[in-house]
C-alpha cells in the first residue's frame, strides 16, 4: 500500500540528469572577448605608447615666451631721485675777505670758505623729472623661445591615465582575463530534467 504510492510519486516526477552542456557545472569560464585573455587593454588615450603628445601649458603651443621688460629711467639710474646743485651766497664779497697784515692796512684775500666762487654749493635731492620718480620710463615686450617646449608647442608626458604603463587592466573581466557565464542550457543549475 505505501510502496505503491511512493513508486506513483517518483514515476510522476521528472528525474534530473547531469548538464550535457556544461558537464554539471552549471556555468562556463570564457576568455575575456574584450582582452582575449590577457587581462589589460590598451589605454585608450596612448595606444600602448606610455607617453602623450600634450600642448604647451607654458607658452599655449606658440612656442615662444613674451615678457614685459620694463625701461629703466637713465636720468636717475632708477632711483626715481636725482641730486641738483644749487648754490647759495657766500658770505664773503664775491669771493674775497677783508683781513688786517702786519703793517695794520685792510687787504682782500681769497675766501677759503668759497674759494674764491664767491657762493657755496648745495646739493639738494628731488623727485627726479624725466621718470616723476616712477624709476621707470615706459616698458616693451621680449620675445624668445619657449624653454619649457624648446619651441616645439608641444611637449611628450607620461601619460597620466595609464600612468605611463600603456595599458590598462580589462573593466570587462576586471584583469583577470576569464569570465564566468552561467550556463543558458540548465539555468546555472548543472542539472536538466529528464523524463523517464
Ligand atoms: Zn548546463
Ligand atoms: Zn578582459
Ligand atoms: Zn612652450
Ligand atoms: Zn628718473
Ligand atoms: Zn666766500
Ligand atoms: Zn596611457
Amino acid at each position: 500500500m505505501y510502496g505503491l504510492l511512493l513508486f506513483t510519486v517518483s514515476a510522476m516526477a521528472q528525474s534530473r540528469a547531469t548538464c550535457p552542456n556544461c558537464n554539471g557545472e552549471g556555468k562556463f569560464t570564457e576568455e575575456c572577448i574584450t582582452c582575449h585573455g590577457k587581462g589589460y587593454v590598451p589605454c585608450m588615450f596612448c595606444d600602448y605608447t606610455g607617453k602623450r603628445t600634450v600642448t604647451c601649458s607654458t607658452c599655449s603651443g606658440s612656442g615662444q615666451q613674451s615678457k614685459t621688460v620694463k625701461e629703466t629711467c637713465t636720468t636717475c639710474k632708477g632711483n626715481g631721485r636725482v641730486n641738483r646743485v644749487q648754490y647759495k651766497p657766500c658770505h664773503c664779497r664775491g669771493g674775497k675777505r677783508p683781513t688786517t697784515d702786519r703793517n695794520g692796512n685792510t687787504v682782500y684775500i681769497t675766501c677759503s670758505h668759497c674759494k674764491g666762487l664767491g657762493k657755496l654749493p648745495e646739493y639738494v635731492t628731488e623727485t627726479c623729472p624725466s621718470c616723476s620718480g616712477s624709476r621707470y620710463v615706459g616698458s616693451h615686450t621680449e620675445y624668445s623661445t619657449c624653454s619649457s617646449c624648446s619651441g616645439n608647442g608641444q611637449k611628450t608626458t607620461t601619460c597620466n591615465y595609464c600612468s605611463g604603463n600603456g595599458a590598462m587592466a580589462c573593466k570587462r573581466c576586471t584583469g583577470y582575463g576569464y569570465v564566468t557565464k552561467n550556463c543558458e542550457s540548465c539555468h546555472g543549475r548543472g542539472y536538466v530534467y529528464a523524463r523517464d
